[in-house]
């Protein structure tokens, strides 16, 4: 197949999208403009309309080879789901069977859907759920095994119109902050802004290994991750993988990636090795954020289903090996006005830029005030082993602005008004022949969850398994709320002089906020005593942080803005209790079953062969010390495996029997989790001194280097 996919980026950039241009060729003007307008500017579409549509996308369709059609959506999963149908009609009399896609069929699905996660918003009796169509997120072929499918992007909501998906709130947070940064730019007197979108890109770690040696680990089929494994005698110490050059393999697989991506209109665009021996990552092009998010689901799907094809296997898992880096996906936000200008860029000097500031102490101020929220939308599974581990982000919410901004809002908030920006100036290399380039006014912090990176902002707990819906759902929100702020008190008391209200506030938040603004180190123990005098949440587990989605502050958030009702909240928060007691679950059982079929019985047989090779050599006279003190050692690690899995068993079957909710995800964490790193170090330990041979699954040394 590798073959067959070439062709350069650009002759086949989105060749299997209906996108712009394939609807200008296809679509009946009136229809086009028709449809253009609802993508635009929301208007609603009548079903006429819809019909040609539907008619014109199903023949586009088919001659891409596509035979079903699907309405594809974002449930609570994390993942994606579709339900194909077939094109065809109900047989005519002739018997024969016509192809048709309906403007209905187009615009609304019905997946009797009760077995998705709703958090108690749907019993099993009233299970009716509807896909609808989201119009502003390009309809794609996706070609695999089974054939093309026509791909609808959807909403999913149940009968009574709750979000039952990560994307009906994205959408609705959008909506909001448009409105919201609408207003205020017109207060500030921009008044042909029509629209504000948040700009999302965002960047996506994997890890790559071999599918033979993968299907030999139960851990890794059942829970994407080891729950055991000894660290091999060569890390990421080195970090001679990081940015190195790409194995063959990996090369040839990133090139069928980059293609199958670019046929469906996603704009990969950077791709290289991570810290992690066997991690990449992969970067798009920015995108309006729920086309982005779209995106970011594609791309997780294509890496891995190439991968498959490749005979690799893609863990998108936040932790898949303990002692190397995790993986995660750095959430890059912006906000670009209809006109296409981005409202964080600060320009050459920008003490002087009071648009900029604000909208730059807007999102200081959000961020501060919802900063347990912004925590909990990077909270999943996954997430748990790789956050405040040295190696992410901590757990706890601060801002990096970088020298420049940083000294900007310290003159703000000491005076009321900023005289100067520091500038970045030329770098000098040393070298003679090498050009001296102008620097950045600021250097990175990489341990910062939340940095201002030039003309946007990066958030960079979210996990790289997760949707990045939430976290976005989140941002636009908070923000949109400071955005009302200053709009209401503009309105209120600066009516005569808007100029003389915008300095005052943005004074006012950079006094009230400054806290949250942090440059140091971010992995230094230092740094939590410090955010603990200055008040700022440290919430270290996922449990910890589900209680931020129903706090009044943040139902009245959402209420404010129709991007949650409290209902929809308390049931996502029911969900998310439920996958972190269902994952732990399956990964205790998982791991009693490794330890009682695979180690338990792998270490006995090591200590029978040595103790026999102990007898035999012993019967010769020779000293026997080594072997009987590796016996000695192993029946140790085997007399706490063995003793650990007990405990595990019990605590499991004692959570389990628990009612779902937060007391189950308590004791699943508090109990279990605890648990199951006991089992795991005698193993690990075990690991180490087994004769090779005996081990019964490839060890990390197989899986991180050998590809
Ligand atoms: P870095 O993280 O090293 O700064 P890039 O500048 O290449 O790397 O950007 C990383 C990601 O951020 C890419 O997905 C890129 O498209 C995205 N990005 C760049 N500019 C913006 C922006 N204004 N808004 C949102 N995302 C952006
Ligand atoms: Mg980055």
């Amino acid at each position: 197949m590798s073959d067959s996919l070439c062709g350069s980026a650009a002759d086949i950039f989105g060749e299997d999208v209906f996108n712009d241009m394939a609807m200008q060729e296809r679509l009946p003007r009136k229809v086009y403009k028709a449809l253009r307008r609802a993508i635009e500017e929301g208007e609603e579409l009548e079903l006429e309309t819809a019909d040609v549509i539907a008619h014109e996308m199903k023949e586009w369709a088919i001659e891409k080879g596509a035979s079903h059609y699907t309405h594809w959506f974002q449930p609570l999963t994390g993942a994606t789901a579709e339900k194909h149908d077939s094109f065809i009609s109900a047989p005519l009399s002739s018997g024969k069977v016509l192809a048709s896609l309906s403007g209905k069929e187009l615009i609304r699905g019905e997946p009797d859907a009760s077995s998705f996660p709703s958090g108690g918003l749907r019993a099993t009796f009233e299970a009716r759920g509807y896909t609808i169509w989201d119009c502003t997120s390009p309809a794609f072929v996706r070609h695999d095994e089974g054939g093309a499918t026509l791909c609808i992007p959807t909403a999913f909501c149940s009968y009574t119109g709750e979000a039952l998906d990560q994307k009906t709130p994205l959408l609705r947070s959008m909506e909001a902050l448009s409105k919201e940064a609408v207003r205020l730019l017109h207060l500030l007197g921009s008044k042909d802004v029509k629209s504000v979108y948040p700009s999302v890109g965002a960047e996506q770690e994997y890890f790559i290994v071999d599918r033979e040696k993968y299907l030999k680990r139960m851990d890794l089929v059942f829970t994407g991750r080891t729950l055991f494994g000894a660290m091999p005698p060569k890390g990421q110490e080195l970090d001679d993988h990081y940015f190195g050059t790409l194995r063959p393999r990996i090369a040839s697989y990133m090139k069928d990636v980059n293609t199958e991506l670019w046929k469906l209109g996603v704009p990969a665009k950077t791709q290289h090795n991570e810290v992690a021996p066997a991690q990449h990552e992969l970067a798009p092009i920015y995108e309006k954020a729920n086309i982005a998010v779209d995106h970011n689901q594609i791309i997780m799907h294509t890496l891995k289903r190439v991968a498959f094809r490749h005979g690799l296997r893609c863990l998108l898992h936040e932790k898949p090996f303990a002692g190397v880096n995790g993986s995660g996906k750095h959430d890059n936000w912006s906000l670009t006005t209809d006109d296409g200008s981005n409202l964080l860029d600060p320009g050459v000097t920008p003490h002087e830029n009071i648009q900029f500031l604000l909208m730059l102490v807007c999102v200081l101020r959000a961020v501060d005030l919802h900063a347990d929220l912004l925590r909990e939308s990077a909270a999943d599974v996954g997430n748990e082993a790789r956050l405040g581990g040295n190696e992410a982000p901590p757990v706890i919410i601060s801002v990096f602005l970088g020298k420049q901004l940083e000294d900007v809002i310290r003159q703000l908030a000491e005076t009321g008004l900023a005289t100067n920006s520091i500038s970045g100036g030329k770098l000098k290399t040393g070298v003679s022949f090498l050009t001296d380039v102008s620097k950045d006014a600021t250097d990175r912090n990489r341990t910062s969850p939340f940095a201002f990176t030039g003309n946007k902002f990066e958030f960079r707990m979210v996990g790289s398994h997760d949707s990045v819906a939430g976290a976005n759902t989140v941002l636009n929100t908070i923000v949109a709320e400071s955005f009302r702020d200053v709009s209401d008190r503009l309105e209120r008391d600066y009516l005569n002089d808007p100029m003389a209200g915008v300095h005052d506030i943005i004074k006012e938040y950079a006094v009230k906020h400054q806290r949250i603004i942090f440059s140091g180190n971010g992995y230094s123990p230092e740094w939590t005593l410090e955010a603990k005098r200055r008040g700022l949440p440290i919430i270290s587990s996922m449990v910890d942080a589900i209680p931020a989605l129903t706090t009044k502050k943040t139902i009245e958030l959402f209420e404010s803005f129709h991007v949650f009702s409290e209902t929809e909240l308390k049931s996502r928060s029911e969900v998310k209790y439920e996958a972190y007691s269902k994952a732990i679950n399956i990964e205790a059982r998982t791991m009693m079953q490794m330890a009682r079929r695979d180690f338990i019985p792998a270490i006995m047989r090591c200590i029978g062969e040595y103790s026999s090779s102990a007898s035999a050599a012993k019967a010769m006279g020779a000293d026997v010390k080594v072997q009987q003190e590796l016996i000695i050692k192993l029946s140790g690690y085997l007399r706490e495996a063995g003793e650990a899995v007990e405990r595990l068993e019990k605590d499991t079957i004692a959570a389990e029997s628990m009612e779902n909710g937060r007391a189950q995800a308590v004791s699943f964490r508090d109990r279990v989790v605890p648990d199951m790193e006991e089992l795991r170090k005698p193993i690990d330990e075990a690991e180490r001194i087994v004769e090779r041979s005996i081990w019964p699954v490839p060890s990390y040394s197989d899986l991180l280097f050998k590809i």
